[in-house]
């Protein structure tokens, strides 16, 4: 059986759903790595050109730890799915540089799919998964049950994930979790923070040092930016003066800006890159905003290899002790506007 290393970083966070079931119907073994630890992390650093993003450097670690495991590396050069729209540069070299600077690396499979390049995405993206098929097996017929199985299983983890607007705002009314059951205190009333980023941070614990632990802990009930309805995305996106380029970036920009016109949160959470193009983008034009409609507080976290943990969780439980300390003025506000 061959084996199929699928390293656990960057845009497997939004892609393993369908990766992994085509692989295992086509009869490979699949390999992720495991995942991110310190050791991954020193590993990526030492191996990663200084100048890359932190996140980039993680993929290195993650594909160094593959290695001697498995016959094959598969590495997509992803340039987007958005009509026009682009993915970050990154994905789509990240192939070819990791084969130039690490010897003796198995062979990549780096199928290269943009949609904004032009042509049916459909037809392209078959072909391409045709192509990666018959490495594993000549049989067309189980090629083709292998794309059909992997559709469906990402499909339905789209379904799941992307929540419609009558979810979104029953959870604006508190009548929904969406996430984790915060663990709050008597006494307490339950803060809702948007939390934004792109999803290999938000969903890796150790480069976001395990934030929606520290959120749970607070009694923070969260949405995440990948959960946001495309819709209201792209509405938000129409009120640019100039267009945002990066398909992701508009994913974060976008749940920020409609969390703040809307306010139904308490505050926003960003988590960025270190040396992330895009994210300094879309970080400055969020901070912008934020000026616009102060009453909605934003938290940017810029993360590296350096952040430290104590560090970052206190400027967490600083942020949330001023949600609590401005919800209790309010409430003496409100009360002094009753006695008037
Ligand atoms: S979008 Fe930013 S964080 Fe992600 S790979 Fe590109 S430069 Fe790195």
């Amino acid at each position: 059986m061959k084996r199929v290393g699928l390293p656990r970083a960057l845009i497997h966070y939004k892609f393993s759903e369908l990766w992994i079931p085509f692989f295992k119907e086509l009869g490979a073994e699949v390999v992720i790595s495991p995942l991110t630890t310190k050791k991954i992390k020193d590993i990526a650093v030492r191996s990663a050109p200084d100048e890359d993003c932190y996140s980039t450097k993680l993929y290195f670690g993650h594909a160094l730890v593959l290695k001697d495991k498995v016959d094959y590396l598969f590495i997509p050069r992803y340039g987007g799915y958005h009509k026009n729209k682009v993915g970050c540069p990154k994905f789509i070299g990240l192939a070819e540089v990791l084969k130039s600077m690490i010897p003796n690396l198995p062979p990549i499979i780096m199928p290269h799919f943009n949609r904004a390049k032009g042509g049916d995405p459909r037809r392209i993206l078959l072909k391409r998964a045709f192509e990666v098929g018959l490495i594993f097996t000549k049989n067309p017929f189980k090629i083709f049950r292998a794309i059909k199985k992997a559709f469906k299983a990402f499909k339905e983890h789209k379904r799941i994930l992307i929540i419609d607007e009558e979810t979104l705002h029953k959870w604006e009314l508190s009548e929904i979790i969406l996430n984790d059951f915060p663990l709050y205190k008597d006494n307490e009333r339950q803060l809702k923070i948007a939390l934004v980023g792109h999803s290999y941070v938000l969903n890796d614990p150790y480069s976001s040092l395990d934030i929606r632990s520290i959120l749970k802990n607070h009694g923070i009930d969260i949405i995440t930016s990948e959960q946001m309805p495309r819709r209201l995305i792209e509405e938000q996106m129409g009120k640019l003066e100039s267009d945002l380029y990066f398909e992701y970036e508009r994913e974060i920009l976008g749940t920020i800006m409609y969390f703040l016109e809307n306010k139904t949160v308490d505050g926003i959470v960003h988590l960025m890159i270190f040396s992330c193009g895009p994210d300094s983008i879309a970080g400055e034009l969020a901070a912008r905003l934020s000026k616009r409609h102060p009453t909605i507080p934003l938290l940017q976290l810029v993360f590296d290899e350096l952040t430290g943990e104590a560090g970052m969780r206190t400027r967490i439980e600083a942020f949330v002790d001023m949600l609590r300390r401005s919800e209790a003025e309010q409430a003496i506000l409100l009360t002094t506007k009753i006695h008037i």
